[in-house]
């Protein structure tokens, strides 16, 4: 049986089945590592939106409507800004505020975000370890046809993922170094589960820090597509594949991983596909992998562990 996993996550998909493996394994098996190249300052404020997803998933503390956000939130503190003559291209909720002022807080006082991050998750009553993927700077930049170079909230939020997008670049992120004993958690883990994140936006970024590919590559690692009969499921990762010239489907994200993958999930509707992917030598399972409820995030993170039993078995 696994136990161990560490999970590759971004935002709203990655949130949905790290919340599935949270709720198959046993308290304290499971780490999150999780991208932190959409972070940026807004009012004064240092905002982690793909950390805030994947923690207030596990907290059960989200919006379960938009996938983002907190439940039951109501937006007094920005409608008064905005009022004020504030921006209002990204809203800000006031229970999810108290997160960004507290996080800011600390960050200023010289506290690291790994360390605000555990603080965060125990305080929310979370026995998963999560990992900012590092504690340095990394800044998505999207380059676009029309407009240069957006830095990523003002090109997925401010524009609407609108721009023609023409390739990424990940600023800081030669320098930058994995977080605190975030290699140790791969060292121990059983398995690399790669969320049904964007592959551009989300896990590229994690990928790319020095060391971490190195370390997870000597593991076992499975992917979940995010993209579901040619369509993402929700943002712009298919829309970035046309633009960047290659057909959004679940085989061109299996290659796009390649060699990393030892197995590959993807959906029911895209099971003509799996010869293909068998051919470059990844095994792959065909289930539903829509989550739209929490039952669903469950019943695919237990497959999900299941194929991945399979494949360190070598059945
Ligand atoms: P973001 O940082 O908030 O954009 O979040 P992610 O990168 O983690 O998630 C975006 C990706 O999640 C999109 O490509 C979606 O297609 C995918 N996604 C969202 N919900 C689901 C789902 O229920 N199943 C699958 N397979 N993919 C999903």
């Amino acid at each position: 049986m696994i136990s161990k996993v560490v999970a590759l996550a971004g935002g709203v998909g990655g949130a949905k089945l790290a919340d599935g493996l949270y709720r198959c394994l046993a308290p304290g098996d499971l780490s999150v590592i999780v991208n932190t190249a959409d972070d940026f300052v807004h009012y004064g404020l240092n905002i982690s939106p793909d950390l805030d997803t994947v923690c207030y998933a596990l907290a059960g503390l989200a919006n379960p409507e938009t996938g983002w956000g907190r439940e039951g939130e109501t937006w007094q503190a920005i409608h008064n800004a905005v009022q004020l003559g504030g921006p209002d291209w990204f809203n800000l909720g006031d229970r999810d505020l108290g997160t960004h002022l507290e996080r800011t807080r600390r960050l200023r006082q010289g506290d690291l975000l790994s360390e605000i991050t555990s603080d965060f998750a125990r305080a929310w009553g979370i026995s998963a370890n999560i990992f900012p993927m590092s504690n340095d700077l990394v800044a998505t930049m999207v380059s676009t046809v029309d407009d240069g170079e957006l830095p990523f909230q003002e090109y997925f939020v401010k524009r609407g993922c609108e721009p023609r997008v023409t390739g990424f670049r990940f600023a800081g992120i030669e320098t930058a170094r994995p977080a605190p004993f975030m290699l140790e958690a791969i060292e121990g883990a059983q398995v690399v589960v790669i969320c049904p994140s964007n592959p551009w936006v989300s896990i590229r970024p994690i990928l790319d820090i020095p060391g971490i590919r190195q370390q997870i590559q000597g593991k076992h690692i499975v992917a979940v597509s995010p993209i579901i009969g040619g369509k993402a499921v929700k943002g712009p990762a298919a829309k970035m594949y046309t633009e960047l010239g290659m057909t959004p489907s679940a085989s061109t994200v299996a290659g796009q991983y390649g060699s990393l993958l030892s197995g590959f999930v993807l959906d029911r509707v895209d099971g003509d596909q799996t010869d293909k992917i068998r051919q470059s030598g990844i095994i792959s399972f065909a289930t539903n992998t829509l989550m739209s409820t929490a039952e669903d995030r469950e019943r695919l993170a237990s497959e999900v562990l299941d194929f991945c039993d399979r494949i360190i078995g070598g059945k």
